[in-house]
């Protein structure tokens, strides 16, 4: 027979997005149903946090949990694609208090404190249960939803209000034909984890490190420390270059392609060879494909869509989990105002939340764009410190908040930043005034090991006591 139930709301996908409105929907006292089509923890791709992610982590109750088991990050460093310029950006010079230091996460990990949390505050979590349609066009204040349970059971849930955060599926978006893909953006990543791997380079103080590919290739490499001699690594290419590259190793008899690409395209980075060496593999090649794409009608009288379910723009900024999670947030406050009564008709929280959130995604497009326009400045030239010039200082900062996640309040504020970067005078004269100081070319934010890998190590002796425990036992 067909289970029924009613709720306030519903939520589609337990990733960051999804369990933040939970959590915060649950706490206000709404009946909140979340449903997850996997069984947690599950692999999942973007673990460089931005650090302004950490009030909100913070907000969320998780930051404590996240402090014991996770390497903390206090910034990145743009490596240019010779391997002969790079720039270090400290979070510190702009960020005066403990939320300069943020995280690299283990997402599976990660996603699962979330998740954990959202229960715990309240909302009906269920795993293994995929939503396999969703009505929005009914009534205007009333939705329906059918899910499906690992057991083949299907049910049918009926809400006030419907928050899609199904992640790259982009279940409304996909089901409506209003997912379009950024041809400019078109690119693949592929990625692993690696263990046995000796840091160096700033990954031993928790620093992302960003390498630029070849022009061939139109992308980057990232390598991030998820422990003390953990990495996640991966590149990102352009689909036509991914394709031919596909062709020729399947013509030369490679058994698995995709591996043998990842290994192709990172290890023609002399540094990343440097770190792989004697290394191994901890988890099968990963592939993501069919990369950026804009989601069209974003909300309406009985939906929202939230985090990659809302659109998703290149990770080069490592903003997605970020722009998730904040997006989340303000649209669960505008959901709150409006089933509390206090909108009648047009609800302005949401208008406004929205305007704030396409502001940061259009914000973080304007600067992907940038990074990939061959004409202009890298990032691995653009990030040098100076006092000779005041406009140009102001220029540095907003460079740093930039990367810190100061974009959805602050987002018309970095115009400025943006036109020196874009005008190749301006920034011709911006380096001769400024760049090629020695702290910024450094590999290092000057981190102590106690401050980014302390409490993780002393979780992990922990655990291993634990263990002895049992076994004596
Ligand atoms: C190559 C790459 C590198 C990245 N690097 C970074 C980085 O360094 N830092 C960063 O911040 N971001 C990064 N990102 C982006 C980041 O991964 C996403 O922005 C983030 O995970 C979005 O969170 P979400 O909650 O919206 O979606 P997700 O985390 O994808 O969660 C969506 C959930 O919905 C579930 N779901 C889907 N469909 C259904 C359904 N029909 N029924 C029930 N459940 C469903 C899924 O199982 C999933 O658990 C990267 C992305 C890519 C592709």
């Amino acid at each position: 027979m067909l289970q029924t139930s009613s709720h306030d709301v519903i939520v589609i996908g337990g990733g960051p997005a999804g369990s933040t409105s939970a959590t915060w929907l649950a706490r206000h006292g709404y009946n909140v149903l979340l449903l997850e089509r996997e069984k947690f923890p599950r692999e999942h791709v973007g673990e460089s946090l931005l650090p302004f992610c950490y009030s909100l982590l913070d907000d969320l109750g998780v930051i404590d949990e996240l402090k014991k088991n996770f390497v903390r990050k206090p910034g990145v460093r743009f490596i240019d694609r010779d391997g002969n310029i790079s720039t270090t950006w400290c979070f510190d010079h702009v960020i005066k208090n403990e939320t300069y230091l943020s995280f690299q996460v283990i997402r599976g990990e990660f996603d699962h404190i979330l998740l954990r949390n959202a229960a715990k505050n309240g909302a009906d979590v269920r795993e293994e249960t995929s939503v396999t349609n969703a009505d929005i066009t009914s009534s205007s204040d009333q939705v329906t939803v059918t899910s499906l349970d690992s057991a083949g059971k299907e049910s049918v849930h009926t809400a006030r209000f419907l928050i899609d955060a199904s992640g790259r599926e982009a279940f409304i978006g996909a089901k409506s034909g209003w997912r379009k893909a950024r041809e400019e953006l078109d690119r693949t990543a592929i990625w692993s984890h690696w263990g046995d791997v000796k840091l160096s380079g700033g990954l031993e103080e928790g620093l992302s490190i960003i390498i630029y590919m070849g022009l061939e290739q139109k992308g980057w490499i990232w390598v991030f420390p998820l422990g003390e001699n953990r990495i996640t690594a991966g590149f990102v290419a352009q689909n036509s270059y991914i394709r031919d590259q596909q062709r020729k190793l399947k013509g030369s008899g490679s058994k698995d392609w995709k591996q043998d690409l990842c290994m192709q395209e990172l290890l023609h980075s002399k540094y990343v060879q440097g770190l792989l060496e004697g290394s191994k593999m901890l988890i099968p090649t990963q592939i993501n494909g069919n990369y950026s794409y804009e989601v069209k009608n974003h909300y309406g009288s009985n939906y929202a869509m939230v985090g990659d379910a809302r659109g998703f723009v290149d990770p080069i900024f490592s903003s997605g989990v970020f722009l998730s999670i904040k997006s989340a947030s303000l649209v669960s406050t505008a959901i709150h105002k409006q089933l509390t009564g206090e909108v009648n008709g047009k609800n302005e929280a949401m208008e406004t939340a929205y305007q704030q959130i396409t502001g940061a995604y259009n914000f973080v497009h304007r600067m992907i764009k940038l990074f990939y326009n061959p004409h202009s400045v890298t990032w691995a030239q653009a990030g040098a410190d100076g006092e000779a010039h005041k406009n140009h200082e102001s220029a540095m900062a907003a460079g740093h908040y930039m990367l810190s996640g100061d974009f959805f309040e602050n987002y018309k504020k970095f115009e400025g930043f943006f036109e020196i970067l874009e005008d190749p005078e301006q920034f011709r004269r911006y380096k001769k005034l400024v760049i090629d100081r020695d702290e910024f070319v450094q590999p290092t934010c000057s981190s102590r090991w106690d401050e980014v890998f302390k409490d993780m190590v002393q979780r992990d002796q922990e655990r291993t006591a634990g263990t002895r425990d049992l076994v004596v036992l």
